[in-house]
């Protein structure tokens, strides 16, 4: 199969993920293309990060065409180096299905993720991962590593990148900008 690095690319796996019964009202009540829309509740939830001077990333996680979990960084706030968006939004996903086999979600975040997420996205069996701006730092999904797409793990993820990049990007610029100034 292959695997999307547009916001062009949808697969047969995203099409049915998407195919949910909340779906024609979500769809109906946010503009923008789907990837988009799930895309900016990302980004409230990084902002919502930003208002608690936390490194603004948001994630949310979707079963059925219904947000199931949400989650946005809180590194300093728990003093934990676990608490990245997608790491809370996974643990919340996986709470609310009481199972850690994430087999029907779709994980939206703001920024790509690093290699612990994308290792807990691997171990959580999601299937397709939606992500906004690209990490060269730290990004494990094609940036420094392609965690995603690689043939000796036992289980691959679906992915596509660059969705609002600029919107997610420009939040983490402003972010450490300010944070020097
Ligand atoms: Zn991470």
């Amino acid at each position: 199969m292959l695997l999307g690095t547009t916001t062009e690319a949808t697969s047969s796996t995203m099409d049915e993920l998407f195919r949910g019964a909340e779906w024609e009202s979500f769809e109906a009540a946010l503009g923008g293309s789907p990837h988009e829309r799930w895309m900016r509740l990302a980004l409230e939830e990084a902002r919502a990060a930003a208002a608690e001077d936390e490194v603004p990333v948001g994630a949310v996680i979707l079963a059925g065409g219904r947000v199931i979990a949400s989650g946005h960084n809180q590194r300093e706030q728990l003093a934990d180096p676990t608490a990245h968006a997608e790491m809370i939004a996974l643990t919340q996903a996986a709470a609310s299905l009481g199972s850690w086999r994430l087999e029907q979600c779709v994980l939206y975040v703001t920024l790509e993720p690093c290699p612990m997420c994308a290792g807990a996205i691997l171990q959580a069996r999601v299937p397709c991962v939606v992500w906004g701006a690209a990490d060269p730092k730290a990004g494990a999904v094609e940036s420094l590593y392609r965690l995603f797409d690689d043939r000796r793990l036992n289980h691959r993820v679906e992915h596509v990148g660059h969705v609002l990049e600029t919107e997610c990007g420009s939040l983490l610029t402003e972010f450490f900008r300010n944070k020097r100034g």
